[in-house]
């Protein structure tokens, strides 16, 4: 029997469940996958990066891309870790673009401006944010200048919390176009 396509959420060392699980109703509603939880992955250690200090997310990309089960045809890793791509100081996530795999981390969305820890409602809406932008570069989906679109780039959490966790009306045509792409 051929496994029906989905989307696989993994969490990388420890995650709150409730954030986890909290992602597949609302990300149902904007691509055309369910949502499965997926066990718990340990991090590679490969992704470590002493000199930084910091986990490469490209390396968790690839990790995912490989380690996908049968039928998950897109795969989102969450992490606590703190995340780095070489030519920035950190990101909230990274995408194949397009490709299988996403991942987004809480680590730096979890402050607040004053340097404290945000409200649940607050790190929930911003994770569900970052996981539909990655998720739409998956879908071969590019950065849109539109500063309410899930698609536009988020420089600092400002813009984050004031962007939407939804495509503006271009993107969501562009969805439409990606997700005739093979998946
Ligand atoms: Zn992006
Ligand atoms: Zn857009």
């Amino acid at each position: 029997m051929v496994q029906a396509p989905f989307l696989g959420l993994k969490p990388f060392g420890a995650m709150d469940p409730d954030l986890v699980e909290g992602l597949a109703g609302p990300l149902r509603l904007i691509f055309p996958l369910p949502a499965q939880i997926l066990a718990a992955s340990e991090v590679p250690p490969e992704a470590f990066k002493p000199n930084r200090g910091q986990h490469l997310s490209t390396e968790l990309l690839h990790h995912l891309a490989d380690h996908a089960p049968p039928g998950c045809v897109r795969i989102l890793g969450l992490t606590g870790l703190d995340l780095f791509i070489p030519i920035l100081t950190y990101v909230y996530g990274e995408a194949m673009l397009p490709g299988k795999a996403a991942v987004v981390s809480i680590h730096r969305l979890s402050a607040d401006s004053a340097g404290g820890i945000v409200a649940y409602r607050v790190l929930r809406d911003r994770v569900l944010k970052e996981a539909v932008h990655e998720l739409g570069h998956t879908f071969g989906l590019t950065h849109c200048d539109d500063k309410q679109c899930a698609m536009s780039f988020a420089h600092s959490l400002e813009q984050l919390d004031h962007k939407q966790a939804s495509f503006c009306r271009y993107c969501t045509v562009l969805l439409t176009d990606g997700l005739r792409l093979p998946l």
